[in-house]
């Protein structure tokens, strides 16, 4: 499959990382600019086969350096559709990754792509071998697609001239799910590409709830499920609603179950704590459990410092992705901001309390009014004593989770001790947090948390429990 080009192809390679000094050219990525698009079009205006670049190509550049990068390919078949461009787009990411020497991570805007010292030695010096090959896959994996061109662009002025369109692509796109609901359709969509790297992980796309890529909407899984039922986007009947306000069903119980070879049997898709979606490692923002306010905080990809919490987006990344459910962590896609039902069974927009200010400008929008000033950014704090003085200021509806946590220790406090029997306080937070301050007794079983408390007792006798 392979002899035409200078390099191996090959899903073995998918993974592959290529470190900084493994690496001869960076292309894109957070410090530079790009952007990956697939557009359908008629027959008569594709050129199967044919390649443009504009711009250096690899051998024009200096080993270690950083590169803007796009990529374009124009696709044409009797089925093609418009709703296939993000699925094929996605595919991109798969078929690069097959590349041996070339590591592809992202979509849309974020893509980051870099070459490996050792494939350039081998003979990867031009893209036309690049693109060539992810044509051929293109064609060979995806039978709809008859016609296939592609553009690569790396001269910078040109990539920032065609971006602004690209966005507005991604945006219509993003759009058309907006007056279609959970509870308008019968079927949600599933994707299994990310299981490559993360074999537990289960990909629910519905109306309300973009892929934690941010790359396939509903109406971007039911064309590929039409096109190709076989194929790694699919049907999910929904089932019977077992809760409205979580998003449980009981068709995306039964998936869950089979795709994660029985590691979960629930998930419940608009949850933060309680079984919720997994997370491969591909989603564009993750959500983090802030336990010292109650709150959530989210970070995405691009913002390159330290959430309130000391941590980067990268360390929060590597601890939620993996095809799981990490309690108190959750990988996204952007759109899902701009749903609805966004976490709401945990409270919506009222539990979030901090996002980088490039991340809460794009979907600035989508925030409910009077919520908007209250949330922080690292504008406004840079460590957790800054946020809560700040969400104090501000009168966020966390604070009024303080004060009832509160109120409830010190009553569990009261009865616990007039009842002479070991004290047993827990606030309202959620538990088995795997972060949250906890001490446990002698024999198991005692469970202390205490937040923003003030507790006040005459006398504590401690029984060993016979
Ligand atoms: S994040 Fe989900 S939808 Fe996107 S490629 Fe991975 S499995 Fe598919």
């Amino acid at each position: 499959m392979a002899e035409d080009f200078p390099f191996e192809i090959s899903p073995m390679f998918e993974g592959e990382r290529i470190r900084k000094n493994d690496m001869y050219v960076e292309l894109a990525g957070p410090k530079s600019v790009g952007f990956e698009l697939v557009r359908a079009s008629e027959m008569d205006n594709v050129e199967d086969g044919k390649f443009t670049l504009i711009g250096p190509d690899i051998s024009e550049m200096e080993e270690g350096g950083r590169y803007p990068f796009a990529m374009i390919y124009k696709i044409a078949g009797e089925l093609v559709e418009e709703d296939l461009e993000s699925i094929v787009e996605r595919r991109n990411h798969d078929f690069q990754n097959y590349v041996q020497g070339l590591m592809h991570l992202n979509q849309r805007y974020d893509v980051w792509v870099r070459i490996s010292k050792e494939a350039v030695g081998k003979g990867m010096t031009s893209f036309e071998s690049i693109a060539k090959a992810i044509m051929m896959l293109f064609k060979n994996e995806l039978p709809f697609i008859e016609k296939v061109e592609a553009i690569y662009i790396t001269d910078k002025d040109e990539i920032e001239k065609r971006l602004d369109e690209a966005k507005e692509i991604y945006k219509s796109r993003d759009d058309r799910t907006r007056n279609l609901h959970d509870e308008d359709v019968d079927t949600f969509y599933g994707c299994t590409l990310c299981q490559s790297f993360a074999p537990s992980n289960v990909c629910v796309i519905t109306p309300d709830r973009v892929s934690l890529c941010g790359a396939i909407n509903w109406f971007d899984g039911r064309a590929a499920a039409k096109v190709d039922p076989e194929g790694p986007q699919f049907a999910i009947p929904k089932g019977d609603v077992i809760d409205d306000m979580s998003g449980e069903y009981t068709g995306v119980n039964e998936i869950a179950k089979t795709l994660s070879s029985g590691e979960y049997d629930r998930i419940k898709l608009h949850s933060f704590f309680e079984y919720p979606h997994t997370s491969c490692g591909c989603f564009e923002v993750v959500g983090f459990y802030i336990p010292e306010v109650d709150g959530i905080g989210w970070v995405d990809r691009d913002f390159p410092g330290t959430a309130p919490n000391g941590l980067p987006f990268s360390t929060m990344a590597g601890q939620t992705g993996g095809g799981k459910q990490v309690v108190g962590f959750l990988g996204i896609g952007i759109n899902y901001f701009r749903s609805p039902k966004f976490i709401q069974a945990d409270g919506g927009w009222n539990r979030v309390v901090w996002m980088p200010k490039n991340l809460k400008d794009r979907v600035i929008s989508d925030i409910p009014a009077d919520i908007v000033d209250k949330i922080a950014t690292e504008e406004d704090v840079s460590d957790l004593e800054s946020l809560k003085t700040f969400l104090n200021e501000k009168n966020h509806p966390v604070v009024d989770r303080w004060e009832s946590e509160e109120e409830e220790i010190i009553e569990e406090v009261a009865e616990k001790t007039t009842a002479t029997t070991m004290p047993q306080m827990q606030s309202t937070m959620p538990m088995n947090f795997p972060t949250m301050p906890q001490m446990t007794g002698e024999g198991g079983g005692v469970k202390i948390i205490l937040k923003n408390a003030k507790v006040s007792v005459d006398k504590i006798i401690i029984k060993k429990n016979d």
